[in-house]
């Protein structure tokens, strides 16, 4: 029998950590935010409460439900605090050693029965379920940025997931009003495998001169219809999140094909990191968005 998921915790509140956030506790789901530090938890507070301001501004929620589901989340100083969570969800920087290392540590700050899980993009989920003491109890559950808004999150099983895990994932998702895709424990499972090479490419583009910053989300909004371009979504995205995502495939498929864009590490290197930072292939430090190149 699958457990029914009324507590989950989160370790890592930054864009991704806060929007499950919100629609957890959207659903009436009790929510424990976790971060390295008190500030970092408060302004992943002080974002969902805008966010969900924004959403009884435009009708798709009551004052009273956002009443309601702000007092559902509370801040979770230490992973000992996640102790009555029945799954922790981890959604901290891109990078496999904190991400390990995050779970060594939550493992012996919970209880056995407590579920795993990673909203990884791209590393792979056997590989971090084999840092933990419950593999069985392990499953990759991979959300889309904005989490209010995109509706599909990839359901990924480890080489060791138990069904009744999987079933939990699905129960849990479907409560979301989320819609849910089965992918394989590959790099990048099925979203960001085809992404983020186009993404990669729109920055080799760049690199290469063949076009603009304007040019090349103009030509790929207006002639194939996206709705936002591949730099402007990389920006979205973060750049570093993007640059780890192509390692991964690099390194894990060994194809040339996935190579890094040499000017996508330049830019994480700068510390350019799109959105989160105000500056990535635009500056969004004014009141609207200029190309940096
Ligand atoms: P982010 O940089 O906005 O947030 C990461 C957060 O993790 C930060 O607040 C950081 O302080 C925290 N953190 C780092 N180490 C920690 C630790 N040891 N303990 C607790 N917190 C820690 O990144 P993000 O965009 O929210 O991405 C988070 C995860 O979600 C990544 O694995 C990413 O690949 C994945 N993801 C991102 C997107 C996206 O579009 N950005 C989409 C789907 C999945």
């Amino acid at each position: 029998m699958s457990v029914s998921i009324n507590t989950i915790g989160i370790v890592g509140a930054g864009q991704m950590g806060n929007g499950i956030a919100h629609v957890c506790a959207a659903a009436g789901i009790n929510v424990m935010l976790n971060d390295m530090s008190e500030d970092r938890i408060n302004s992943a507070l002080a974002t969902i409460n805008g966010n969900m301001a924004r959403q009884v501004a435009k009708g798709a929620m009551t004052e009273e439900q956002r009443h309601d589901a702000l007092g559902r989340i509370t801040a979770a100083k230490s992973f000992d605090d996640l102790s009555p969570c029945d799954l922790v969800i981890e959604a901290a920087t891109e990078n496999e050693e904190v991400k390990r290392n995050i779970f060594v540590a939550l493992c012996r700050a919970l209880p056995p029965a407590t579920l795993l899980s990673t909203n990884t993009s791209s590393i792979s989920i056997t590989r971090l379920a084999a840092a933990t003491n419950r593999p069985e109890k392990f499953i990759g559950i991979h959300f889309m940025n904005p989490v209010p808004v995109m509706q599909l999150v990839e359901l990924i099983r480890g080489i060791a997931t138990e069904d009744a895990t999987f079933e939990a994932a699905r129960n849990f998702i479907t409560r979301l009003g989320k819609t849910f895709t089965v992918s394989e424990d590959f790099p990048a499972f099925i979203v960001n495998r085809i992404l983020l090479p186009m993404i990669n490419e729109a920055v080799y583009t760049l690199y290469e001169g063949v076009g603009s910053v304007e040019s090349i989300d103009t030509a790929m909004r207006l002639g194939a219809n996206h709705p936002m371009g591949p730099l402007q979504l990389a920006d979205f995205i973060g750049l570093d999140t993007c640059l780890s995502v192509m390692q991964v495939l690099h390194d894990g498929l060994a194809d040339s094909k996935y190579r890094p864009c040499p000017l996508l590490v330049k830019y994480v290197e700068a510390g350019w990191l799109g959105r989160k930072t105000k500056r990535g292939f635009y500056d969004y430090r004014g009141e609207k968005p200029v190309p940096t190149r």
